[in-house]
């Protein structure tokens, strides 16, 4: 395409932004991406989950002349994407493992007939010879528009998205030198960035970082009460009860027997809950993934394979029953939630266990040690950040490079500050008697001595004559494992791999010991009062959804909806997202012109679903 003048180009960008997405303005740094790239200048994009990459990558493609190829490693997410584009009235398609001969023939043949828009293509089809000689061929006949590399921190091996095929994708450049790249990616850290950009050639490329922070998302950490059994469980049903009780939401866990386990906890409860893991047969995972996508209201109970992609707008929770391995896992994971922005929140419950088990899994694993201290170092900011009593969204984006200002009246501990003490103490009484037990014992058993009781293990190692035997008596069980958590996550203890977990001293144990530093330590009492606090006492994530949610319109427009996605069997939000049923009930448009005002109504939806949605909202109005 030859190149057109800035003015044209922004112009052509707002008419296709508004006649195709419906949408009246763009949003961050969609503008400047959007026309560098229509341009033929190559990008590098930055930017948070639900921040809107993909209409960066769409609409140049729209406004370029050929088709706009878009390497993506999600094949079972393909359709969907597809389908959305369809309603927009873009002409898109799909090509990967899943479509038997006939089919990819099939596209195949639009592909060079310069009848397609925008095609999605798995890596290891798109690095296929045949398929480079195919894209030779349309880029002399049909022109290629852009290449488009989505989930571009895919070619990082640090990740747990590694996709080897990534790293060969610099072919696009050698073999096309003259078609732009966009490499889109919400992987933030800097030593992802510097690898996508060496991995994939993008030296010259534009960088566009958007801000990261995630503002319409509430983050809570909560303390599991070890003293109760299954207390997360009860602490997630309460969460659930009192917030979340129709809603879409994804539950982390660590381990796949616990995935199927809560999962069938919850459908016993009465919640719509299922499982996803690796180790599920494909079907079935396919099955729970396409409900958890097209039907309102589902849990997704699931470990980490659940998620890369997930372009679902209207999860509106994510809660970890284990913690995260890393901040970036933390950040990706509840990223998934509210990417319509819409208010939704990421809440998690942690506990010492969590604490204990996932460093040793960690220490035991077979990764060589200079990674594993890697990995030690990422935990320990993760547990840093559960510990924290600092604006939450405040650490997130500190971690992540970037400045935020504080008190976000968004997370736990802004919405409710949290008390801190002097548990120097408490601290020497209970390292000191770590020390005296033979750095052997775990948390049980310790707390067992400091409160003097005879239990028939103390006995058995003469723990009752220790000097530390009873010393801790004026504290409760409770506080006692309360610091043992935080004296193993501020690294003041380890857990001993050999010792089956027992904890041992490390070396900032000993000026605490020495009595030369203090400890302070937040209260954890504090998360009773806190249960009751604002942030606790629910139904925040559907302030949006109050006002309507009395209003039959609602309901009748969501029943559209969903019959419309029945009969052509898409997800519903492909129709219209909530937040645009949402502006029609507060809005009550009553003729076509007006529904074409209300934002997600573009063209193709005005003349396919225009008439459908006036008649349900002028029967609201008579
Ligand atoms: P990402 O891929 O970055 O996670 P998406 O591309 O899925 O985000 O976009 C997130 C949501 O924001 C989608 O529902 C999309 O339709 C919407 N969106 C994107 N850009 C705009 C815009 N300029 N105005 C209104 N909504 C937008």
């Amino acid at each position: 395409m030859s190149l057109m003048s800035n003015s044209t180009i922004s112009s052509i960008s707002h008419q296709t932004l508004h006649d195709v997405f419906g949408y009246s303005s763009f949003r961050g740094e969609q503008q400047a991406i959007v026309e560098h790239v229509a341009n033929g200048g190559d990008a590098l994009v930055l930017m948070p989950t639900g921040g809107g990459k993909s209409l960066c990558y769409q609409l140049p493609a729209l406004m370029r002349e050929g088709v706009a190829i878009v390497v993506s490693p999600l094949i079972a997410l393909m359709q969907d994407q597809v389908d959305a584009l369809q309603q927009l009235g873009v002409k898109a398609a799909f090509l990967n493992s899943s479509q038997d001969a006939e089919e990819a023939r099939d596209i195949t043949s639009r592909l060079i007939s310069g009848f397609l828009q925008i095609v999605y293509v798995a890596p290891e089809r798109l690095l296929m010879s045949s398929f480079l000689r195919l894209l030779e061929q349309i880029q002399q006949h049909v022109g290629i528009a852009l290449f488009a590399i989505d989930e571009a921190h895919c070619v990082s091996q640090w990740g747990h998205d590694f996709r080897p095929e990534y790293r060969k994708l610099t072919v696009l450049h050698e073999r096309f030198p003259k078609v732009p790249r966009i490499a889109l990616t919400a992987t933030a850290d800097a030593p992802t960035r510097a690898e996508i950009v060496e991995r994939l050639s993008l030296e010259n490329a534009r960088q566009f970082v958007s801000s990261f922070d995630r503002p319409n998302i509430r983050y809570r950490v909560l303390q599991k009460d070890n003293a109760q059994k299954n207390s997360a469980r009860a602490q997630l049903e309460t969460f659930l009860d009192l917030e979340h009780a129709n809603d879409a939401g994804i539950i982390y866990c660590l381990s796949r027997r616990k995935v199927e386990e809560t999962a069938e906890w919850l459908k016993s409860r009465g919640w719509d809950a299922l499982p996803y893991h690796a180790g599920l047969d494909a079907s079935v995972r396919n099955q729970n993934q396409r409900r958890f996508l097209r039907e309102e209201g589902v849990i997704m109970v699931a470990t980490v394979a659940f998620g890369m992609g997930i372009d679902k707008p209207n999860v509106r929770f994510v809660a970890h029953l284990d913690i995260p391995k890393s901040m970036e896992g933390y950040y990706q994971e509840t990223g998934r939630a509210g990417r319509d922005g819409l208010p939704a929140n990421a809440w998690m419950t942690y506990g010492l266990s969590d604490v204990v088990s996932m460093r040793q899994m960690l220490d035991s694993g077979d990764a060589p040690e200079e990674r594993k201290q890697v990995e030690r170092q990422k935990l320990d900011a993760l547990l840093g950040f559960c510990e924290s009593t600092g604006c939450r969204h405040q650490i997130i984006l500190r971690y992540f490079g970037e400045q935020h200002p504080s008190h976000c009246e968004e997370c736990d501990n802004c919405l409710t500050p949290v008390d801190t003490w002097d548990a120097t103490k408490a601290a020497q009484m209970a390292l000191s008697c770590v020390y005296r037990t033979g750095q052997r014992f775990g948390v049980v058993h310790l707390i067992d001595v400091l409160l003097g009781k005879p239990t028939p293990k103390v006995r058995q190692f003469n723990h009752e004559k220790l000097s530390t035997f009873g010393i801790g008596k004026a504290v409760s069980q409770q506080q006692w494992s309360s610091v043992y958590r935080q004296l193993v996550a501020g690294g003041f203890l380890e857990s001993d791999v050999e010792a089956y977990g027992g904890l041992k001293l490390t070396e900032a144990a000993r000026p605490v010991l020495r009595n030369e530093s203090e400890v302070w330590l937040r209260r954890d009492s504090e998360i009773d009062k806190r249960k009751a606090s604002k942030a606790e006492r629910g139904n925040r994530a559907k302030e949006a959804y109050v006002a309507v949610s009395n209003d039959p319109l609602w309901y009748t427009l969501k029943d559209k909806r969903t019959e419309l996605a029945k009969q052509q069997g898409v997800p519903p939000y492909v129709i219209f997202h909530d937040s645009t049923l949402l502006e029609m009930v507060n809005r009550r448009p009553v003729s076509l012109v007006e529904i074409s005002r209300i934002s997600g109504v573009g063209q193709a939806k005005l003349d396919r679903y225009g008439d459908a949605f006036l008649e349900v909202l002028q029967a609201a109005v008579n």
